[in-house]
């Protein structure tokens, strides 16, 4: 921003471009800051629209920092859910939980990578998952067909709440 411009250096500058955004006169405005017409137009072409980007990138930077902690907020969730089912043995609720786990870090990795949106996310190196994959497995230790049916679905990549298939009996 020129120190040369009269309404950047002036002291009432945020007053000033909100009543220019606000669709202010360039005349009134002027008469009323002291300032000259063809400054505050010159202002109003030449400074206003830059303003206005980066006013509008600072808004998107505090709403992606909202987004990032709600889905943290998630996540968190996920997990207590996921340890009250398995202390409770809730094999289903369990899996539901993993899936929502999940989905959580996959949308966590793409938030925090956004600068790079083509970012692909691959789970199976995410170190958080291969911990709570470890995790689940370990407390399906003591019943072989849930495991089974646990390694299976994740082996797809895919968790499905039906996979109960494996639990059928002689
Ligand atoms: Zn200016």
């Amino acid at each position: 921003m020129p120190r040369s411009c009269t309404v950047c250096s002036h002291d009432l500058r945020h007053v000033i471009n909100t009543e220019l955004v606000r669709g202010g006169g360039n005349r009134r405005i002027a008469a009323e800051y002291g300032l000259s017409e063809s400054s505050v137009r010159r202002h109003r072409a030449d400074h206003i629209p830059e303003l206005l980007a980066r006013a509008s990138e600072a808004v998107e930077a505090a709403h992606a920092d909202d987004l990032l902690e709600e889905v943290r907020g998630l996540q968190r969730r996920a997990y207590a859910v996921l340890g009250a089912a398995e202390q409770a043995q809730e094999y289903r609720v369990a899996l539901a939980a993993i899936r929502e786990a999940r989905s959580n870090l996959e949308l966590l990795a793409r938030l925090v990578g956004q600068l790079d949106s083509t970012l692909n996310v691959n789970l199976s190196v995410n170190s958080e998952w291969i911990e709570l994959r470890a995790l689940i497995v370990g407390a399906l230790e003591p019943h072989p067909d849930a495991r089974a049916a646990v390694l299976a679905a994740i082996r797809q990549g895919e968790i499905t709440k039906n996979g109960s298939g494996a639990g059928e009996g002689p």
